[in-house]
Formats: C-alpha cells, structure tokens, sequence
C-alpha cells in the first residue's frame, strides 16, 4: 500500500501542484499562472492546479498535503508575516487554503522543502546524516541527523539563512534583524547590492557583462565580474561567499553528515561558489568531521519543492 500526498509549489509566477507517492515520485502535475496575487485569487488558482493534478491521479487516496512558499512563515497555521514576491503581508494563508481546499495544508518555506525533497528523493537519498543548503532568492537548509529531520524545541531549527555572519552594522535582513547570512548571499540580497553598485556608478564590469542592461544582472553575472578582478563585484561577492564557505565549515564540524547538498538557483549557477564552498570545508571543517564525508549537487531540479513539500506533509 502506496500513500499519497498533493504537494504544492508557489512561486511568484506560478501555482504549480503535484500528487507525490510516498517515495517521492511525481505522479502527476499541472500548473496554473498566477494572473492577480491577492491572496483570494492565489488560493483559487491553487486549488485549480491542485484539483487537476489530483484528477489526473484518480487511483491516488491522498493522505496530506504540503505547500511550499516564498516568504516568512509564522507559528505553525501557515500565516505568511512576509512574501515579497507576492507583495503580502500578514496573510492567514494556511487557513485560506484549507478553508479552499477542505482539508488541512501544511506550510512550510520553500527552500526548506526543496532542502527536503533533495534529502527524502534526490542526492540524499539513503543517506541517514545530511546537511542540505539551498541558496536561491533566499537561504534554506535541512538537517537530517540519524534518518530525523534536526527539528529543535519549538520546530524551527534549521534556519541557516539567519545565522549572523556580521555582528556590527551589518545588512538588514528581511526577517528583520540584521547582519544575517541570508543578507549578504541571497539571490534577492545580491541583486539589490548589484543595483546600489550601479547606482554608485561603478558597475561598470557587471554593465559590460549585459550589453548596458541591470536588469540582466544574475549572481552568475555578479560571479563573472568578480573573477576577472573586478573590485566592485569582487566587493559584493567575497564576503557573500566567504560567509557563506565558512558558515557552511562550521556546520559540518558541528554536525558531522555524511553528505553535504548543494542546490539552489544562485549555487546552480555560480560554479565558482560552489568550488570555494568544497574548498572552505576542506580548510575550515575539523579534519575528524571529513572522514568518508562528501559533497554533492542536487538533483532533482525544479521539482524538489513541490516533492519535499509533499513529503514534509506525510
Ligand atoms: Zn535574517
């Protein structure tokens, strides 16, 4: 006997739905395009995905259902304080959905289900100790230690994004704090400070690299002008990666896994992050930690959210 759940991926662009078989295999999909981003209408088009994915999968008893999204969650009903890519704030998103979809919904931060969709279906698969990271618009992580995910006292361990690499006047963080890691090396953080580079006038490199157009700047833009030396971009990028490796290092040394995934838009397109992540965890992490330890890509693509939304709701 086989259980199924509906995973559900919002993004800004959007609603995509899934029924996900306990193994975390898609067993059918649909998608609807987010037209208006009220949350009335968010809910609906949903629901419509959902339905037609569901339809799709007639002989699938769905057991739970899990959604993913971008923004920052509160409490464990899915109230969303803040999700810039739909412009909400404040949103009882949870309860408009299970109101919607007439069964319970669990919400949960995107990056930390496509975190763990990689650890239950993709590169960490069979492992029982994992640390994944996913640097995308933001930060997210998972930890599995002994085959359990790594919850803490109040279910909200993991945070990595939120780790403070900067005590003193640091970047403001959208979760309100600052000097966060997720202020300096997510995708959102590091467009913004390539747009205050412009704005200052020395962008030069980063406008050479997109034929005189900022909004063609990417972090792997950003990575290509710091590599040719730069020092404007190399101003943005060597902390953001060097908080980063070394943020990464020290977990490793604290948790010791098996394996370390890396995923994520901006660390998918920035090879040369990726290198001087492997590197700083070779000079950072304890020598003990690195034992039969390695690293690997994720590789379930875009459908790591909408799979490990699915199964964090079973
Ligand atoms: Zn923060």
């Amino acid at each position: 006997m086989s259980s199924y759940a509906l995973g559900i991926d919002l993004g800004g662009t959007f609603a995509r739905a899934a029924v996900v078989d306990g193994g975390g295999g898609l067993v059918s999909a649909a998608k609807t395009a987010l037209v208006d981003r009220s949350p009335a209408a968010v809910v609906e088009a949903i629901a419509l995905a959902a339905e037609e994915a569901s339809g799709l999968a007639q002989d699938a008893t769905l057991e739970a259902c899990g959604v993913g999204v971008a923004g920052q969650l509160q409490g464990d009903e899915g109230f969303i304080s803040l999700a810039p890519n739909l412009g909400w704030r404040d949103v009882p998103f949870g309860a408009l959905l299970t109101a919607r979809l007439g069964r319970p919904v669990k919400v949960v931060n995107d990056l930390a289900a496509a975190a763990w969709g990689e650890l239950v279906a993709g590169a960490g698969k069979g492992f029982s100790d994992l640390f994944v990271v996913y640097v995308g618009s933001g930060v997210g992580s998972a930890i599995i230690a002994r085959g359990q995910p790594l919850r803490g006292a109040r279910g909200v361990a993991g945070e990595f994004g939120h780790i403070k690499v900067q005590p003193a006047n640091g970047r403001p963080c959208g979760c309100g704090q600052q000097g966060c890691l997720e202020a300096y090396v997510g995708g959102v953080n590091l467009l913004a400070q390539m747009r205050d580079l412009h704005q200052r006038g020395q962008a030069g490199a980063l406008l050479a690299l997109t034929r005189n157009d900022p909004a063609a700047f990417t972090p792997a833009v950003l990575e290509r002008a710091a590599s040719s030396g730069d020092p404007g971009a190399q101003g943005i990028y060597e902390p953001a990666v060097d908080y980063l490796s070394v943020a990464i290092a020290n977990q490793i040394t604290l948790l010791n896994p098996a394996r370390l995934i890396l995923g994520g838009g901006v660390l998918m397109n920035c090879p040369g992050m990726r290198e001087r992540i492997r590197e700083g965890i070779q000079h950072h992490s304890t020598q003990v930690s690195l034992k039969g330890f390695t690293v690997a890509e994720a590789a379930l693509g875009d459908d790591s959210g909408i799979i490990g939304a699915a199964m964090l709701a079973i």
